[in-house]
């Protein structure tokens, strides 16, 4: 079965030889104070920055997943308010978190369809803008430049990124942003249980000027920890290793960036010929490169995802309301140029 589910998704092939590798070197039993995964630990963060674009001045962090990165930041970052501007399950999910933690984070909801202006944050006066890139659930994206005006037009403002769809799939502007993160079961193509998080300069400032410290997973002490490349609790030293394995041997984020494009542009081009299915997304500029969201009659739907699964291509479904009327299409990089072929061979017979 091959998993074109936005997350979990299809894995990197070398996998099953890095885990018997982890096996062979002790990394299964390794300390998590040891010399030797200090040296994994700042191994790692340093191929992040050079493989996924990190920039050299943000501290690198690791989590259990992004919604935990949610919730540490509504603890060490958001001293009271933030606001949060989505058009989707997942922008909300993380207003959801946060407003059981800051009661007065403020939502902001746009359309789908709806080009997002940066006039809708007039007047903010929240210490912390949540965006979130790429909106999983509806297949929509944000430009890089939406988020560079957004930290432009607030400079006073932090700004907080869910990359989670998107990061180490396409070319993102991390310098326009404060705190970027993302776990690594869309475009790292690893298993799930893990999460990077990068924070600017001036969020670390303001983090330690805040200085909370009740969690295990306060940022204070993550960063404490982290200056000795190490973190607060036992992490998942196999799914480190995994990251840094699958990054050693990753092209450049230019190559990658290009492919995600191309790849998407062909998805974009065989649905537009389709008379029984289209993307859900209407206005062009606002299509995620990484998750295809497509639209059909709901009957029609159901036939293609169970005839898919008996093909061998496990689609993902449509998520929360749209569940029945969409499907949708993980365009990560793991997944392979013939794979995306026979997928579309598949389709073409339900176009
Ligand atoms: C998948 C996803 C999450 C949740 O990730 P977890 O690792 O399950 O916490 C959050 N935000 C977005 C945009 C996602 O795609």
């Amino acid at each position: 079965m091959i998993s074109f589910y936005p997350g979990p998704s299809r894995v990197d092939d070398r996998l099953p030889a890095f885990v018997r590798d982890a096996h062979r070197l002790g990394i299964l039993s390794m300390n998590h104070r040891s010399p030797e995964f200090m040296a994994l630990c700042k191994k790692t963060v340093g191929l992040l920055r050079k493989k996924i674009g990190l920039p050299a001045t943000y501290p690198v962090f690791f989590t259990s997943s992004a919604t935990e990165c949610w919730e540490i930041i509504a603890q060490s970052v958001v001293e009271v308010r933030s606001v949060h501007v989505f058009n989707g399950a997942f922008g909300e999910k993380w207003f959801d978190y946060t407003r059981r933690l800051r009661p007065e984070a403020r939502a902001v909801v746009f359309g789908r369809d709806e080009e997002f202006s940066p006039s809708l944050l007039a007047g903010t006066a929240e210490e912390v803008i949540c965006i979130t890139q790429n909106e999983t659930s509806n297949g929509t994206q944000l430009a890089n430049t939406v988020i560079r005006t957004v930290k432009k037009n607030h400079p006073g403002c932090l700004v907080a990124v869910d990359a989670t769809s998107s990061m180490a799939g396409i070319r993102l502007d991390y310098t326009a942003g404060d705190i970027w993160f993302a776990s690594v079961q869309k475009c790292f193509g690893l298993p799930a249980g893990l999460a990077v998080m990068a924070v600017s300069p001036v969020a670390m400032k303001r983090i330690s000027a805040i200085g909370e410290k009740k969690h295990y997973n306060s940022m204070v002490l993550m960063d404490e920890m982290m200056a000795k490349w190490q973190t607060p609790y036992t992490p998942n030293v196999l799914a480190l290793y995994l990251l840094l394995r699958t990054l050693e041997n990753r092209s450049p984020m230019s190559a990658v960036h290009k492919k995600t494009k191309q790849r998407f542009e062909a998805w974009q081009k065989f649905f537009h010929a389709s008379a029984k299915m289209e993307l859900l997304v209407r206005r062009p500029a606002a299509r995620s490169y990484t998750v295809i969201a497509v639209k059909g009659d709901p009957g029609h739907l159901a036939d293609v995802k169970l005839e898919a699964r008996k093909k061998g291509f496990l689609l993902g479904e449509g998520y929360g309301s749209l569940r029945d009327e969409t499907f949708r299409i993980a365009n990560f990089p793991a997944l392979k140029d013939t794979e995306i072929r026979s997928l579309m061979r598949f389709l073409s017979r339900h176009v």
